[in-house]
């Protein structure tokens, strides 16, 4: 049996937790380098005891003094700060879970991809504001990158094996969200406890808004269209309520290969962490008599411009993916604190889109810059609510 390293950053998350789950149930196959989180200090202290991490790094530095005492006696490793998370990144493992939420994991994740080993991604907001950037640098170092989101991972195996150039179509599924059978009237007075609890997935709070707003199948169209290199033109997306179809690719020959699986995280997650081979998990088996009927339909622009934003975005190149992601940030934060109304996530995000168009990043610096200025534009509009 050969030990691998794992570093997860956001190990304190609904990713990190499902992540860890299945580390749990075979710890004599792992040596966990690496455990972060943004402020849950005792979380993280907790799990790096249990998991003998080498280092446990809290970002905001404020708690560090809280990480420190937490794991006073132990032989982990307590550091802070955002340079400091950059720096565990890029002290390597075998596999480098990234599941910090939004555009701050894009530093860290980085830099794990300069060691040139395996990057299993969650974190959909660094590529898609990094885009050529991050790829770019996937290829220089020559990382393997793997997609854990359960679409792409879904993508990702029924692409194995094929020519892109004989694919036809690759359609995402969207599971429509909490509000998917909603009108525009109940989306206005939509409430962040009501966004938040999405039908099929246990997850964190700004992704299940995405999945409300339907901006997380806008940010995963971007995310596809850097991963899976067959040109935008050729992505879909469809409405599939019961989450059991992960997504398909549709090939020239007229066969359609669909990954299907229960909603539960751990099933991607597996599939990267034993990538190219198979692990075990403790999902019950899909039970497609019991489920009874697989639905789909056409996605709604009009109540949700969230994927039309996306692909107006992408079609744009450059630096708009990244504007559209910092200022969806600003505006889910805003709305999980009441100080807007659900509709005006969308509707903020198009406003930043519409006023300005900084120049193509080439490098990280420049990505980090104009997620900076996007974020302040967004500021902006909500000092004028
Ligand atoms: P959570 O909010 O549950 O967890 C986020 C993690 O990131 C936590 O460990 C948090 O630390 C850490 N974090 C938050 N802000 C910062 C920061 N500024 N700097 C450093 N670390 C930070 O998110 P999820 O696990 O739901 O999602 C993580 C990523 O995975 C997202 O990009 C999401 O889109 C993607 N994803 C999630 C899925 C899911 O099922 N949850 C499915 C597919 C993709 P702390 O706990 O201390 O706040």
């Amino acid at each position: 049996m050969t030990i691998r390293s794992i570093s997860i950053l956001g190990a304190t998350g609904s990713v990190g937790a499902s992540t860890l789950d299945l580390i749990r149930r075979e710890p004599e196959q792992w040596r966990v380098v690496a455990l972060t989180a943004h402020s849950q200090a005792a979380d993280l202290a907790r799990l790096a005891r249990e998991f003998s991490a080498e280092i446990a790094v809290i970002a905001d530095e404020s708690h560090l003094p809280e990480l420190r005492a937490a794991l006073a006696g132990s032989t982990v490793e307590a550091v802070g700060g955002p340079a400091a998370l950059v720096e565990a990144a890029a002290r390597g493992a075998d596999i480098t879970l990234a599941a910090i939420v939004g555009c701050a994991g894009l530093a860290p994740t980085m830099a794990a991809i300069e060691q040139g080993r395996t990057v299993a991604l969650a974190n959909k907001e660094a590529l898609v504001s990094a885009g050529e950037v991050m790829t770019a640098a996937v290829a220089r170092s020559g990382a393997t990158l793997l997609p854990v989101d359960s679409e792409h991972n879904a993508i990702f195996q029924c692409l194995h094996g094929n020519d892109p150039a004989d694919v036809r179509w690759i359609t995402l599924t969207a599971s429509g969200g909490p509000f998917r059978d909603w009108s525009i009237e109940q989306l206005v007075a939509a409430t962040p406890a009501q966004a938040v609890k999405h039908p099929n997935w246990d997850m964190g709070a700004k992704i299940s808004v995405d999945s409300a707003t339907m901006m997380n199948k806008g940010l995963e169209l971007i995310e596809a269209f850097h991963l899976f290199p067959v040109g935008l033109e050729r992505l879909r997306i469809i409405v599939h309520p019961q989450s059991v179809v992960h997504s398909m690719v549709e090939y020239r020959d007229g066969s359609t290969l669909a990954q299907l699986g229960p909603s539960d995280m751990r099933v991607p997650i597996a599939s990267t962490l034993a990538w190219p081979r198979r692990m075990t998990t403790p999902c019950a088996p899909l039970d497609l008599a019991e489920i009874g009927e697989l639905t789909f339909r056409a996605p709604d622009e009009i109540r949700f411009p969230a994927t039309r934003l996306a692909r107006q975005a992408a079609q744009a190149g450059g630096a708009m993916p990244a504007v559209l992601n910092a200022a969806n940030e600003v505006a889910v934060a805003a709305f999980l604190a009441g100080r807007v109304g659900f509709t005006r996530i969308a509707a903020m995000a198009e406003e930043v889109l519409g006023r300005y168009a900084p120049s193509a990043p080439t490098a990280l610096g420049d990505v980090l810059a104009i997620d900076g200025e996007a974020r302040a534009r967004a500021q902006e509009l909500l000092e004028l609510v």
